[in-house]
């Protein structure tokens, strides 16, 4: 039986393009830097990201990690928001990998304040009580669903280029973040010395994420990746969907970004229904069925039995998120169900 997944764009298979690219894709031992397959994937990452390198990491988590481990010393601070994806999602990582100190700050819907990063970056020869700021981490698009103006990743940049402390960007979503503000993800990337994109996600390819920055930050990067057992070998067969990933993915983005907007417009009609439409920027919809009667988890196991998967509630809230194996008639048809799985409550 075939579902309609709305849990996340984690759940997306890779297309057929990509198993051909993998089945038929040179390869070589990447450790040895002979995997003619990663090798272009790199550089074509780098490319488009508007950095000197690039790296070919197993994971999103992986690629952060690699980045503050590669950025920081051990108990250094690293400055970021508290309902950021590096401080809520990733099993407290930075302090056993890397050793350092997250200091999360208030977060406006993923927004932070430049003075609020400003008035806490500090170094450790300023006073025998401080521990050293060593990065800043930004997130976007957020994984609250939005995406973060350019205008506060500028002025965050500059606070961070005066003190001499570099930025990193979780990018996990970069491009979607790019079709959302219509600029080249390059414009994003500006505002940061490293990132780290995902390929997997709505790229659909099966495996893997990159981090990119200067030469001299890749290649510091690459031998702390071997010391995080993420040296790869024959690696090229994922690469290969990787490449797929970033030459084909990329220009469909804005096409998932419309079926949530619609499948946002389609829940906001059904009575009791709370849609956060204003944080509709890419595929995600966020909302409430509180004020329907029908309980969250209800809704999950009647939808099941219509073919529809999607998470349960956290802090209340129901997300849904479409992506490239979600068509417009599959959005409507979800709409449809929900509507009647709540009414009938
Ligand atoms: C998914 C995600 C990651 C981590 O990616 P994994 O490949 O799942 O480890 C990091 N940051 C954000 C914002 C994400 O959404």
């Amino acid at each position: 039986m075939r579902y309609i997944d709305l849990r996340s764009d984690t759940v997306t298979a890779p297309t057929q393009e990509m198993r051909d690219a993998m089945y038929t894709a040179q390869v070589g031992d990447d450790v040895y830097g002979d995997d003619p397959t990663v090798i272009k994937l790199e550089q074509y990452a780098a490319e488009i990201a508007g950095k000197e390198a690039a790296l070919f990491v197993p994971s999103g988590t992986f690629g952060n990690q690699l980045a503050i481990f590669t950025h920081c010393r051990r108990g250094d601070e690293v400055i970021l928001g508290e309902d950021c994806h590096i401080v809520v999602h990733e099993v407290g990582a930075a302090a056993v990998i890397a050793g350092v100190n997250l200091r999360p700050l208030t977060s406006n819907k993923g927004v932070l304040n430049p003075q609020d990063i400003a008035s806490r970056m500090r170094s450790a020869e300023d006073d025998i009580h401080y521990p050293q700021t060593s990065l800043i981490c930004l997130e976007n698009a957020h994984s609250n669903g939005r995406v973060i103006p350019l205008e506060n990743m500028r002025e965050i940049f500059e606070i961070a280029k005066e003190r001499h402390v570099p930025v990193h960007l979780d990018g996990a979503r970069l491009f979607n973040a790019a079709a959302y503000l219509g600029v080249d993800a390059r414009e994003i990337t500006k505002y940061c010395d490293s990132v780290m994109f995902c390929l997997s996600k709505g790229l659909c390819a099966p495996f893997g994420s990159m981090l990119a920055g200067t030469k001299k930050f890749i290649a510091k990067a690459r031998k702390k990746r071997k010391l995080m057992g993420g040296g790869l070998r024959q690696a090229g067969i994922m690469a290969a969907a990787g490449l797929v990933a970033l030459e084909r993915m990329r220009e469909r983005l804005p096409e998932d970004h419309a079926n949530a907007r619609l499948l946002g417009e389609k829940l906001a009609e059904i009575p009791g229904i709370k849609v956060f439409t204003e944080d509709i920027h890419i595929n995600m919809v966020f909302f409430d069925i509180n004020g329907t009667g029908c309980e969250p988890a209800k809704l999950v196991t009647e939808l099941a039995k219509k073919g529809i998967k999607i998470n349960g509630a956290e802090n209340g809230l129901l997300r849904l998120v479409t992506n490239y194996w979600v068509t417009r008639d599959d959005v409507l048809y979800a709409a449809k169900c929900i509507k009647e799985i709540v009414s009938s409550s």
